[in-house]
């Protein structure tokens, strides 16, 4: 064995013990670190020759790169939709690293680890009151969570044609209509050889929403003249956390044949409250959901989940199965994760999720859920109150998006956000609303209090009298 290697083996409690104690000191102060920097690293370094060692590393570590890491998952970064990681999740994933299993291996002989993923989908479906007719499985996130449904839709769709697509490659037009698509899913359509333009968009409901128009979704599809396509819906749009009417949908789902796949990446958790629960009636009619697990439920990431209909499952081998590997059996008789998903080997990404809802339960996860929504509310009755700011639409869940006040301040709200995120108490995301040029604040995290919302609407505050706002 290599020396190096020979004495951090022989070293592995003080290297641990370590990483623990440097674990402890961020976690305890992560509330105060900034949640920006301007510092940048000098990426050119050259690898030496032999190894310093864990230890040298760790130093190296803590004295380079550790004091430029900014709070993301602290209580105060609202960009994005950033969740944080729970400690129970900490336990599952340093385990997860400890162990190192691979999370395709199904059977006693190979190790359990697809069968403890199986566990949490199932244990995931009930936290989301979902039927047992969904097959699901771990991805990086909600972006190659959209992908496998896609994908899966694609092959579908062919099939609905008498077409293989996984075989032969994409030989009839593929339809898609959406309203509010997430931009991933596009992104999506691009990687899938449909082409990011290639889809229909339909209208959103008059007002200020996001949501699908039923009414002309319905003419769209009529000018399908019967010809299969598949739905992109919403369940939480990243501005305003807009819902499509499931329930509609699942109507139009009796008359049409599609493909109705639901991107429900942080909005899907809205069910754990019976106060939000309604947004999503009619969702287990889907073919397909795709939801984040790096969001709201507060895990690290990357960590997402694919719920696909079984009913589907010949269509998600035809497009995953490792086919000219004989070695690995029949797919349909020998489930293993590899024929139903992207990737082949992985981490086995279950067990931070199966960690945090045995520690926390649905209790847990409706208290964060409505933690994070009264914190939304609280930042948007600051904001809605304040003459130099002006909401640009109604907080539906946990998604606050406003702007200036004023027509006459709209080119300087991005100067405001750069101020403000300088400043390193709060962070938020900028993005274009209606044509205006507005900023958001996502609630997902578990730790944010009203005193961090007061903390954040102070810097606000203090932005707006230095850059002379009126
Ligand atoms: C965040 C998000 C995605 C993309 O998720 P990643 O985890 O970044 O891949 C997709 N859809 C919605 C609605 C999202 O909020």
């Amino acid at each position: 064995m290599n020396p190096t290697l020979q004495q951090d083996l022989r070293d592995i409690n003080n290297i641990l013990e370590q990483v623990k104690q440097h674990g402890i000191d961020f976690l305890n102060t992560i509330d105060s670190l900034p949640t920006s920097t301007r510092n940048t690293i000098d990426t050119t370094g050259i690898l030496n020759d032999s190894g310093l060692g864990a230890l040298p590393t760790l130093e190296m570590f803590n004295q380079r790169l550790a004091p430029l890491m900014v709070s993301q998952g602290g209580p105060r970064y609202w960009g994005f939709v950033t969740g944080g990681a729970t400690p129970a999740s900490i336990v599952g994933d340093w385990l997860t690293t400890i162990y190192d299993p691979n999370a395709q291996a199904t059977n006693a002989q190979g190790g359990v680890s697809a069968l403890i993923e199986i566990e949490t989908i199932n244990l995931l479906l009930q936290l989301l009151a979902l039927p047992k007719s969904f097959l699901g499985g771990f991805v990086t996130g909600a972006t190659l969570s959209n992908f496998t449904c896609l994908a899966v839709a694609r092959q579908w769709l062919g099939k609905q044609l008498g077409l293989d697509f996984a075989k032969n490659g994409i030989k009839a037009p593929i339809h898609i209509l959406t309203a509010t698509p997430h931009s991933s899913s596009i992104k999506c359509l691009a990687m899938l050889g449909i082409g990011s333009q290639n889809f229909t968009k339909i209208k959103t409901i008059e007002g200020n929403r996001e949501a699908i128009d039923i009414d002309d979704l319905e003419q769209n599809i009529s000018k399908l003249n019967g010809q299969p396509f598949i739905l992109i819906s919403s369940a939480g749009t990243v501005n305003t956390a807009d819902f499509d009417d499931f329930n509609a949908i699942a109507k139009l789902k009796e008359k049409y044949n599609f493909w109705w796949h639901i991107d429900a990446a942080f909005g899907g958790f809205a069910v754990c409250s019976p106060k939000y629960h309604h947004l999503l009636n009619g969702w287990e009619k889907a073919d397909s959901i795709t939801i984040d697990c790096h969001k709201w439920l507060n895990v690290p990431y990357e960590s997402a989940f694919y719920l696909i209909k079984d009913e589907h499952k010949k269509c998600q081998v035809e497009t995953f199965q490792n086919s000219n590997a004989p070695y690995l059996g029949d797919p349909l008789e020998n489930f293993s994760y590899l024929n139903f998903l992207p990737e082949n080997s992985r981490r086995l990404k279950a067990l931070p999720v199966w960690f945090s809802l045995l520690a926390y339960g649905k209790q847990g996860f409706q208290d964060i859920v409505e933690n994070s929504v009264a914190r939304a509310l609280q930042f948007d009755e600051f904001i809605a109150q304040s003459e130099n700011f002006e909401l640009l639409a109604p907080t539906r869940l946990n998604n606050v998006c406003f702007t200036l006040a004023g027509e006459h301040n709209q080119e300087k709200a991005i100067l405001f956000l750069t101020k403000l995120n300088d400043k390193g108490k709060v962070f938020m995301t900028p993005t274009i609303y209606q044509n205006k040029k507005g900023i958001r604040a996502s609630f997902v995290n578990w730790r944010t209090t009203e005193l961090d919302v007061q903390i954040a609407i102070d810097s606000l505050k203090e932005t707006i009298l230095e850059l002379g706002i009126q």
